[in-house]
């Protein structure tokens, strides 16, 4: 290592030892990181001690014959095996919690993280917790396919009730009957209202299927008779969702648009329901996910 580099890292790590030991307290409270840790050899309680390396603490053991026997702070976390500073992390969870429009080039300059690879690792990271969430919610499990084969649509249905709005989101190959109308039949329960555009693949199809079928051109004046909403905010949010689908058009797999689909719905389904908003669903999610 040249000694510039050094000097430099050793000066970063005096001035922030406080303000290092206040995140890791505050995560530990959060259980994002381990409170207690035990030696994996001889099972005596560890301690956390501070040194010069990465995150400026670490678990070691209590005896002195193991004095050699350290992990991580990060041990079995979200966190362990990043190469993110833990203080990148949490600019990053915040953003992420913020908006759905990650922009990575703002957070370069943001000095969220340095690169765009190290963006995009993280991003997957969290991309999982939330996918995880949506399984362990009873969401099946998505057949995740690799490559573009062809062209596919995204078909979006979004359940309204008083102020909730939910989203499913589906890569379907064709806009026919055949590809949609299963899909209403696993969402929809039976006699709902349901308002499309005017598609031909749903002309009496729904109707026949026990629902009220409404289209946009013939529902202008359609009220909800539980929330009293009018379809112009329905029509409205589904422009925002619509306006999220676009911006992910540039994913260069089908995976990866799945996962960006995933985490939409993870934000309508359970970040929104959170009383802390999705920051607060997120961080319970990443516990879940790293139960330290
Ligand atoms: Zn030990």
């Amino acid at each position: 290592m040249p000694l510039g580099m050094k000097l430099r890292t050793h000066t970063e790590g005096k001035q922030t030892k406080k303000k290092t030991l206040r995140l890791i307290k505050w995560l530990q409270k959060k259980h994002l990181l381990k409170k207690k840790l035990r030696c994996p050899v001889c099972h005596h309680k560890m301690k956390m001690i501070s040194v010069v390396k990465k995150d400026q603490f670490m678990w070691c053991c209590k005896r002195a014959s193991h004095r050699k026997v350290s992990r991580t702070i990060r041990t079995g976390s979200l966190f362990e095996k990043s190469k993110s500073s833990l203080f990148s992390w949490m600019k990053f969870i915040y953003r992420f919690s913020q908006g759905l429009r990650l922009r990575q080039i703002d957070m370069v300059d943001d000095d969220v993280a340095g690169s765009s690879k190290t963006l995009s690792a993280m991003a997957k990271r969290i991309r999982q917790v939330c996918i995880s969430a949506m399984e362990r919610h009873g969401y099946a499990r998505g057949r995740f396919g690799n490559a573009w084969k062809r062209k596919k649509w995204v078909f979006g249905l979004m359940g309204v009730k008083d102020k909730r709005r939910r989203l499913v989101l589906k890569l379907v190959e064709k806009r026919t009957r055949r590809h949609l109308v299963p899909l209403i039949r696993q969402h929809v329960k039976s006699g709902s209202a349901i308002i499309s555009d005017e598609w031909r693949a749903y002309k009496n199809v729904l109707t026949n299927m026990g629902y009220k079928h409404y289209t946009v051109n013939h529902s202008r004046w359609f009220v909800d008779p539980h929330s009293g909403s009018h379809t112009q905010h329905i029509e409205r949010a589904w422009m925002t969702i619509k306006g999220h689908i676009r911006r992910l058009r540039g994913n260069r797999t089908e995976m990866l648009l799945e996962e960006h689909l995933k985490v939409l719905e993870w934000s309508s389904w359970l970040g929104s329901k959170h009383p802390d908003g999705p920051l607060g669903r997120l961080f319970k999610d990443i516990w879940k996910s790293f139960p330290v």
